[in-house]
């Protein structure tokens, strides 16, 4: 058994480490998804957007793992925020996951042409349904996320939003905590940018882990956080569920924190760059 550690909010037990599938695709999704659920993962993270979710829903099948063990969220695209197509484009989710609910769903982006409130409703509509067992949000900035919780009659769990080294998230992570949600945190490993740091490299020889493991660790030390980090192999699979024997003390999580904007944003170009060549 993997150890794993969980978080709690309005009533979702959400592993604290998932696996983040932007960028797979077709078999590779498939072989990724399978080997990740056999090394013990237990919380998956696709969206209308990854175009991955019927191999996802398929490795899901295949696998030797009871449905109500396993986290599996999926997100709205914005261009389907509108309440018709909220709740028509899930369903179509739902029959690509093979799975009659999801346990998350988020709206993926904020949609500045359609009223949050309608979105919300739909998401609502979903969760009386038993189509949907926790709503949230994504790349929402404050503001944005107070007028969808304000509409919404189901609680929202999460935002989803960047977090790592780079964009500790502050702010909306301490609003998180006060609010009694979590902070699911996207590219945590900085889409790999973050390995390179030399304070990372240096924890990563003192305490004989990988850098991958000192950026994660890192983020889980924060309180009411998840990750989800992408991966493709089986060893950085393996290596990314393996952070809860050893524990950064308060001032290297302070050292490790660098919020700078240029390195968050050459991170996400990085990434593009990788997605076009
Ligand atoms: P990430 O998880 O920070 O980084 C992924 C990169 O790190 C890949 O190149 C991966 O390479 C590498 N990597 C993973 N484990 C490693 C290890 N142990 N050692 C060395 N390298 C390692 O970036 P991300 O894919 O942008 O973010 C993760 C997930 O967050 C996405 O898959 C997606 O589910 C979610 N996300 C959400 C949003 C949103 O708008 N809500 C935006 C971006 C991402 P290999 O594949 O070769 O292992």
């Amino acid at each position: 058994m993997v150890e794993m550690e969980y978080v709690e909010a309005y009533g979702a037990r959400v592993p604290k480490v998932g696996l983040g599938t932007w960028q797979l695709t077709g078999e590779e999704c498939y072989e990724t998804v399978s080997t990740a659920l056999d090394v013990g993962y237990r919380h998956i993270d696709t969206a209308q957007l990854y175009d991955n979710e019927t191999e996802v829903g398929r490795a899901i099948a295949d696998a030797d793992v009871d449905r109500e063990d396993l986290f599996l969220t999926t997100k709205v695209s914005p261009r389907n925020a509108g309440y018709d197509d909220v709740i028509r484009s899930t369903k179509e989710s739902l029959e690509r996951l093979d799975t009659p609910y999801v346990d998350l769903l988020l709206l993926h982006w904020p949609n500045p042409l359609v009223s949050v409130g309608e979105t919300m409703r739909a998401m609502d509509r979903l969760v009386e349904q038993g189509l949907v067992y926790n709503i949230g949000v994504s790349n929402f900035p404050k503001v944005f996320l107070e007028r969808a919780r304000e509409a919404a009659e189901t609680p929202i769990v999460t935002n989803q939003v960047q977090f790592h080294p780079y964009k500790p998230q502050r702010r909306m992570l301490g609003y998180c905590q006060r609010e009694e949600m979590f902070l699911t945190g996207y590219s945590p490993l900085a889409r790999g940018t973050a390995l390179e740091d030399d304070d990372v490299q240096r924890l990563a020889e003192a305490y004989d882990k990988t850098p991958a493991q000192i950026v994660l660790r890192w983020a889980i030390q924060h309180r009411d956080v998840v990750v989800i980090p992408k991966a493709s192999g089986e060893a950085h699979l393996r290596e990314n569920l393996e952070l809860f024997d050893f524990k950064l003390t308060r001032s290297e999580v302070e050292e490790l924190t660098k919020s700078s904007l240029l390195r968050s944003g050459k991170a996400m170009l990085d990434g593009m760059l990788s997605e076009l060549r």
